[in-house]
Formats: structure tokens, sequence, C-alpha cells
């Protein structure tokens, strides 16, 4: 039996996983001709056939969950890739060569396969090039078929599986199946990685940063995944396995400690309202909003509706969404999040040197108008359940602003035009994220009705320390005193504005931020729907001229290190009902 083993990495979605280790490898299938002729040619036939099938019945389960999670039918990309395997000339032409030729299917058919994409790639249709992805995304799934390798995809992640990879990209992240899942530790990225983000999401405990996990874990062999330490053990002794049946039962209990907070108001100890919002990426996600006590969605991070099909959604498609999300949460509000793709949610086959410096969020709306009319438009048509609001991610100027809302203005009109109704009284926020908007907030206030900091982003640009890269995760802070004294700028230079300001980066979630956040003075903290019930628990506990003398104080230190000890010292001293879970919260 292999020995136990401990590998450490950064704890980023909270809980404990034990399963059997996938492996998720992206590697090609390899693809040769057999050297002998094949003996039975119509064996090789009905092989091949087979393989048809078990990847049509592949795709059908994929699509019906993709078009549950996100509440409306995109995985229309997986229709056309249906249409594609069942085609019959490449059928038929298939399998008359593996008749002909006396030749195994996985050459004839990746040979045949070859020559369409050429065809398509010589075509003038920009439509056509583009299916060149789908004809080798339904090429390889046949070909891991016919050689046996049934799991192409996360999507075929099997029941009880601790899923372990170099790296998941954010659209195959958002592919996941949590009911299969029940742990996922990765060799790469940080803490606000979105990969990380969308673990939390679906709250599968998570760790990443595990360097050079792959060499030291097999396919099959059993593992746990720590994810409030930041650790997967494989080949757990029997003694690991049964301290961690014991973890796994206190966690039971302590959310039995936390339900009844999911239903308190969102209220410190002496009575100052705090709204305290989900950030969901999914629209199924709403119900985990509702289920935890949120007042509202305070980021709907739209870019993954985007990443879970191919080929832009359509404004109808987003507006069946957002109208839809709109009713589900009202009266409360729902903000929704434009585009915010680029950075490390590539889209397109354009790459940068420096991806989260590059054409990413607000940059490639303003770069594209027709793409950003697009969501302008179904938004605007949803805000006819008048909660919605809008929020322009990544704004680093002025003129950004300035010319985001003279365009949206411009849609409303022509909307107004054509005789929709829409809501006049629309807020229209930004995330304020890059150290300009924070440092120009002052300015900016008075052209927006609220603020939305996200901590995520202004932690990376302010430190300069990428959010994603497990190398320089040691430096990435958001206590260092920088960045605070950027959120104190921002909270007040919103409130001389009379505007309100939240915060809706992973800060917002953390037992140790909180009380400093509420001493700063902000107005709302949006977070995973899962954070919510002991955010709500802090906060109960707190009391505010307290917080602001505490949150005073910790502005005044040099490091994160040195605020976060004081901030221990001082939560457990001034709130002890809350002193034992301050330890930091993914
Ligand atoms: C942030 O940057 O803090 C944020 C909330 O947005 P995202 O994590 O989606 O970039
Ligand atoms: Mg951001």
């Amino acid at each position: 039996m292999a020995k136990e083993r401990i590998l450490k990495g950064i704890a980023v979605s909270k809980g404990i996983g034990q399963g059997v280790v996938f492996i998720y490898e992206t590697k090609d299938v390899e693809v040769a001709q057999t050297p002998a002729p094949v003996q039975y040619p119509d064996k090789e036939v009905a092989r091949f056939l087979e393989a048809i099938a078990r990847t049509e019945g592949e795709l059908n389960n994929i699509k019906e969950r993709i078009n549950a999670e996100t509440g409306a039918d995109f995985a229309q990309f997986l229709d056309a890739q249906i249409l594609m395997l069942r085609d019959r000339d490449i059928i038929s032409a298939v399998s008359e060569a593996i008749e002909q030729e006396k030749t195994n299917a996985e050459f004839i058919y990746h040979r045949i396969l070859s020559m369409y994409a050429k065809k398509l790639e010589a075509s003038k249709d920009q439509y056509l090039r583009e299916r060149v992805m789908d004809i080798w995304d339904v090429g390889t799934r046949v070909l891991r078929s016919l050689a046996g390798l049934t799991h192409s995809s996360v999507v075929d992640v099997p029941p009880g599986s601790v899923l372990v990879a170099h790296d998941i990209s954010p659209s195959e992240a958002a592919l996941i199946n949590p009911a299969n899942v029940l742990g996922i530790a990765i060799e790469v990225g940080g803490r606000t990685s979105h990969t990380a983000i969308t673990a939390r999401a679906l709250e599968i405990p998570a760790i990443v940063g595990v360097e050079n996990m792959l060499a030291k874990i097999r396919n099959g062999e059993q593992a746990i995944i720590d994810g409030n330490r930041g650790i997967i053990i494989r080949s757990p002794t029997p003694g690991r396995v049964q301290f961690y049946q014991s973890e796994i039962k206190k966690e039971v209990e302590f959310q039995k400690v936390l339900s009844p907070y999911c239903e308190l108001p969102a209220k410190t100890r002496d009575g100052r309202q705090i709204d305290i919002s989900a950030n969901i990426e999914f629209f199924i996600e709403y119900a985990h909003a509702k289920r935890y006590g949120a007042m509202g969605i305070g980021l709907f991070r739209t870019e993954f509706l985007y990443l879970t099909r191919r080929g832009n959604p359509s404004e109808e498609e987003q507006f069946r969404v957002y109208n839809e999300l709109a009713k589900k949460m009202k009266p409360d509000p729902v903000i929704i999040r434009t585009y915010d793709l680029g950075g490390d949610k590539i889209f397109s086959d354009y790459r940068e040197a420096n991806p989260f410096l590059g054409w990413r969020a607000i940059r490639v709306c303003m770069d594209d108008l027709d793409f950003f009319r697009t969501q302008l438009r179904a938004i605007l048509r949803a805000s006819v359940n008048r909660n919605i609001r809008i929020m322009y991610p990544m704004i680093s100027t002025y003129e950004e602003i300035k010319k985001a809302t003279a365009y949206f203005h411009a849609i409303k009109k022509e909307l107004h035009g054509e005789g929709v109704d829409v809501d006049d009284d629309i807020q229209i926020g930004i995330m304020v994220e890059t150290p300009s908007a924070a440092i120009m907030s002052e300015q900016l206030a008075a052209h927006v009705d609220f603020f939305s900091i996200g901590s995520n982003d202004l932690t990376q640009y302010v430190l300069a320390v990428d959010r994603g890269n497990e190398r320089v995760s040691h430096l990435f802070d958001h206590f260092h005193p920088a960045v605070l004294r950027l959120i104190k700028q921002v909270i007040g230079a919103g409130h001389m504005a009379h505007i309100w300001v939240g915060l809706c980066g992973e800060l917002a979630a953390d037992p140790l931020a909180i009380p400093l956040l509420i001493g700063l003075g902000v107005d709302e903290l949006s977070m995973s729907p899962v954070a919510i019930p002991k955010a709500k628990m802090v906060l109960r506990a707190l009391t505010v001229p307290e917080c602001e003398r505490i949150a005073e104080r910790a502005l005044a230190f040099r490091s994160a290190g040195e605020v976060k000890k004081f901030l221990r010292r001082m939560i457990t001293k001034e709130f002890p009902a809350i002193g034992g879970i301050i330890g930091g919260a993914p």
C-alpha cells in the first residue's frame, strides 16, 4: 500500500473532502495506424459507431446540467457539437474507409476529421472557421472513447472523486459537477484566482498552489483535501481518516450553530444595519443566496455566462437570465456587473504578455461597443423589475465612466423609442479595483450612484502581485496597510459625495476583516453565499465605536503581519464571542 504523504498548498475553499483521486489531464490522445490490417472490419465499424453513441450520451448529460445551472438554454453550442457528431457524411466516409482499407477506426476517423477541419479553416465565413474548435472537441471525445479513456473533460469526473490537476481554466471550472467532486487540489493559482472563486461558489473544499503534486499522487488512490489547513493527504492512514471523520462531524455541528444566523438581521450589537449580499457566478446560485440569508445579489459575475458556452450569448439569452434572476430576488437588489473578461478569464485567441494589465473588462466593452450594447440592452430590458443595478468593472479612468454612461443613456433612449419599459432610476456604479480609481475616488464619486471595492484586484494591483501566481502568493495580502488605506480613502470619498460604498472582494467574508471594514464605515459587504451566516454572526457581535477605534489604530502599522496580529488581539479582547472564529476565512 502506498505510504501516507502530506502535501502543502493554499487553502481557498473551506471544508474537508475525502475520496478517490481523479487526475484531470488535458493531454491529447495519440492516434496511430495499427501495423497489421484489422481482421474484422465490420466489428471495427461497430466499435466506431458505439463510440459515437457513447459520446452522444456524454454530450447530452453535459447539456442538461449546464442548462439547469445557467437557467437558460446556454448549452446550445453542444447541440451544434451533437449535430457534427452525427454528421452522416463523416460517419459513412469513416465506415467505408475502415471496410476498404482494413485499418483501425481511430486512424481513419482522425484522418477524415483533419480533412474536414482543413476545409473549414480555409473558409471565408468566420462562423465556419470557428467551428474547427467544435470539430476537435467532439473528435477528441470520440477518439478518447475509442481508446477506452472515458474522461475527456471535468464534466466526466465520477462520483466520490477528489479532483487533482495541474490547472483548471475558469471555463473548465464552470463545468465541474459538485455532486461528484468532493474536493479540488491544483498545482497553480492563488486565493483569489477565478478557479478558487468557482470552488467556493460550488461549495467544494479546495486548495491551490500545491507545487509538483502530480509527480507525487496517483490516480485511484484515496486522498483527503483539507480546505481549512490547505493540505492534501494522499493514502491517509486509518488514524488520519478517523481524525478527519471527527473534523467533518465538528463542521456539521458548527453549521448547525451558524444556521440560525441565516434568518437573523445583519445588524451590529448597537444597531448599525449593514447590507450583506451575495456574489454569484451562476444563475442557480440565487437559491444559495436566499438560503443563506443574503439581502440581494451584490455581484453577478456575468462573464461566467460566456465561459460556459461557446460564442457570445445573445441579447435574448442574457435577458432571460437577468430577468429571471431579478424576479427570483425581488424586492432585493441585483447588481449586474458587465462582462469582466480577459485577465485569467480568457475568451479568445488573443494572447497578451500581461493579461491582467491588458485588454480586460470595461476596456473590451469600450473597444467593442456592439458587444457592450447587447449586454446593456439585456440588462435594461430586465430592469423592468425595478430591482436591477448595473456595475462597470476595472474602471481606471474618468473617461471610461463618461463614455460607458453616455452609451448607456443612448441605449436607454433607443429602448424607449421601441416602447420598451425600463427603470429610469436604475443605479449605476463602478468597481473600485484599480489604484487609479481608488486614488481618484473623490473625483469619480460625483459621476456614479455607488462604489463597490474589488479588494481582490485592488490588492493585486496595489501590491503588484499576480493574484493567480502561486510563486508570489505569499506576498498577496489584503491586510497590507497600503490596501487598507486606499479602502479607507474610497469609503470616505463615497460618503462625502453621499453615495453608498460596498466591498465585494474576498476580504468581505474574512471574520478578521469585518470589524475593520465596519470601523472604516463600509455600507455593504458582498460575499460567497456560504460565507454569509458566519459574517452575520461576526457582525452581530460588534459595536461600531469599538470597530472605529480598532480601524484607526490598524491603519498605523507597517505591514500586513502587524495589522493581522493587532486585529486578532483586539477582536479577542473587545468581542470575545467571536474570538474563536477569527482565524481567517477562505
Ligand atoms: C475583485 O476584484 O475584488 C472582485 C470582486 O472581482 P473579481 O474577483 O471577479 O475580479
Ligand atoms: Mg475584480
